[in-house]
Parts: C-alpha cells; sequence; structure tokens
C-alpha cells in the first residue's frame, strides 16, 4: 500500500503531465479529447482516487482535499488554452479566407407587384378619389354576419346558393366580403360610402373560372337620397377606370340582400361580344354584382330605411384582373410562376 506521500506525489505528477499536455494542445479538438483523459471517469485521477476506501477518514479528507484542488486547477488550465484556441481559430478564419469586397454582389432581378395587388390597389385609388373609404373585416366570420345580418336567414333557400365551408366551431370563412357591409352598417356614422377588399371562400371544384379562394372587393354608399341611378354612374365609371372603354349593360338579379338587384356585364373580351366558350356563348361577361341595398339589412342594423337608403356591389376582383389582362385561366394568378407574372 503506499503511503500519503506517494499518493499526494502521484496526484502531483499527474497535474503537471496535465499542465504539459494540455498547454501543448494544437487546436480545441485536441485539447478537448486530452482535457477528458484527465477528468473523465476512467481517468489517472479517479484511479487515484478509487483505491482510498483502505485508508483512515484522517488520510482519506487529505486525499480527497488534494484530488478537488488538483482538478479545479486542471480545469483553469483547460479554460484559459480554449480561450486561446478559439481566439487563435477565429483570427485564422478571418485571415485565412478574407472577404473579396471586389467580387460582383449577386443580381436581384427586379419584379413587380402581383396584378391582383396592383390592380386592387388602382381600384383603391381610383374609389378613394370618388370619397369612399376603405375597410376590413375578419376573414373568418359568424354565420349572423356572413348571412342573418344580409338577410339570408338559416334554413332559407337562399343559403343554398353560396358554398360554404363551415368550421366545427361554427364560424365560416366569409363567403363573401359582403360580411363587411353588416359589420360597418351597426357601427359606423351616417352617411358614409365604403369599399372592402379581401379574401373569400367557398367550397368549389377548381376550374379555370373556379377556385375556393379568390379576392372580392365590396362597396356601400348609405345616404339619406341615394338612387339607383347612382349605383349606375359609379359602377360604369368604374368599369371604365379598371377596363377601359367596354359596352356594359345591367340585367336583373335575385341577391338577398338588395332589392332590386342587378347584374353588370361587360361585353366579353375574348370574342367581341360574337360568343364563346367563356362567356358561353352569350357574348357578355358578369362583373359586377349590385344593387339597392335591401330594407332588411337596414333594419338588421337598426337603420330606418324609410330614413336612409344605399346600394351596394361586390366585385370578383380576381375576374376584373383576367378581363383587364385577357387571361383565360383564374389559377396562374396564384401559381407564382414569375415567367406568366412578370409579362402583366
Ligand atoms: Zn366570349
Amino acid at each position: 500500500m503506499n503511503t500519503i506521500q506517494e499518493i499526494i506525489n502521484e496526484i502531483d505528477k499527474i497535474l503537471e503531465d496535465a499542465g504539459n499536455l494540455l498547454k501543448s494542445s494544437e487546436n480545441v479538438n485536441e485539447l478537448e479529447s486530452r482535457f477528458r483523459n484527465f477528468t473523465g471517469k476512467k481517468s489517472k485521477l479517479n484511479e487515484v482516487l478509487h483505491n482510498i476506501h483502505s485508508y483512515s477518514s484522517e488520510e482519506k479528507k487529505i486525499i480527497g482535499s488534494k484530488s478537488n484542488e488538483v482538478k479545479n486547477l486542471i480545469g483553469n488550465i483547460y479554460d484559459a488554452k480554449k480561450k486561446e484556441l478559439s481566439n487563435v481559430e477565429h483570427e485564422k478564419l478571418l485571415t485565412g479566407c478574407p472577404i473579396d469586397l471586389t467580387i460582383p454582389g449577386k443580381n436581384i432581378e427586379k419584379q413587380h407587384k402581383h396584378p391582383i395587388i396592383a390592380v386592387l390597389e388602382e381600384a383603391v385609388d381610383f374609389f378613394s378619389s370618388m370619397g369612399f373609404e376603405m375597410v376590413e373585416g375578419p376573414e373568418i366570420e359568424t354565420t349572423h354576419y356572413n348571412f342573418d345580418a344580409l338577410n339570408i336567414p338559416a334554413e332559407h333557400p337562399a343559403r343554398d346558393v353560396w358554398d360554404t365551408f363551415y368550421l366545427l366551431n361554427g364560424f365560416v370563412p366569409r363567403t363573401h366580403t359582403s360580411s363587411v357591409q353588416a359589420r360597418t352598417l351597426e357601427k359606423k356614422e351616417l352617411p358614409f360610402r365604403i369599399i372592402a377588399p379581401g379574401r373569400c371562400y367557398r367550397y368549389e371544384a377548381v376550374d379555370a373560372t373556379h377556385l375556393f379562394m379568390f379576392n372580392q372587393m365590396e362597396g356601400l354608399f348609405v345616404d339619406k337620397n341615394v338612387r339607383l341611378t347612382d349605383l349606375k354612374g359609379i359602377l360604369e365609371e368604374t368599369v371604365k377606370n379598371l377596363l377601359g372603354a367596354r359596352k356594359t349593360r345591367f340585367r336583373p338579379a335575385f341577391y338577398p340582400f338588395v332589392e332590386p338587384g342587378l347584374d353588370l356585364d361587360i361585353e366579353c373580351v375574348f370574342c367581341g361580344g360574337r360568343g364563346c366558350g367563356i362567356c358561353k356563348n352569350t357574348g357578355w361577361i358578369e362583373v359586377i354584382p349590385c344593387g339597392m341595398v335591401h330594407p332588411n339589412v337596414f333594419k338588421y342594423a337598426g337603420i330606418d330605411p324609410n330614413e336612409y337608403r344605399g346600394f351596394a356591389f361586390g366585385m370578383g376582383f380576381d375576374r376584373i384582373v383576367m378581363l383587364k389582362y385577357n387571361i383565360n385561366d383564374l389559377r396562374i394568378l396564384y401559381q407564382g410562376n414569375l415567367d406568366i407574372l412578370g409579362q402583366f
């Protein structure tokens, strides 16, 4: 059995070896693996401590405190050396492969706004010039604002016209921006003119003219003496502004939230009115459903329909973009293909 002094000497020798080896390490990896050899479970120091059970408790104390002291010293040597090596490696990285400031930068090709956004901004500008204010509403809507407040009560057959997604909690991804009408009528001071652009969702099979998500722009003009002729005048101007001079016509249509209801058609841009597959051989394309606000819609919002009147419209915005650029497949607007989108 070794004497206490011999064990102390052995521990000192471990410290000396560790100091020499750690200090001479050439990189961080080497340093770390050497450090593990001196402190890990299978290290010499642990071996020494493993055999101290046969010594007296007084002697155990001396060996224990000595070995702790040496462990700390080895740790300090390791820390200092690691810092030194890290600095050297960092320096090497900076000087070894210097940044070449003369290399030309990557060419980022300049693109433009997406056609839907570009036309939408154009429309917002146009309506602002006529005193319309832009408002927004939630895309996830209650059935109250999406249907009931727009004169489409539950169980009424008119509700089937909208191919609606229902969420498990009873809410609906709005089927039209008309829900913003109902919300605005409830809280905005009269009279007002608003537009509400935004995304809408319907349970549609996707094809060239239908998507499950589309952009719509709602418009609502409420005042004491708004007439159908105001609606006609403003919407004809809108078409002229967004699509250029086109032949237009109004024809009667049914929408539960307007009375009377109309559709504004323009002459088919694809066939010039002769009739083609896209206009279903009618020569006309429906672009803006519209009409005078139904008295019930005013009543739901607490407005007296004998005092106020208004007109409303809901433009299928993607369709306006299709017509403006003669695009015959709606899907290409959403495919993110820069070769195609870059043309507009
Ligand atoms: Zn046509």
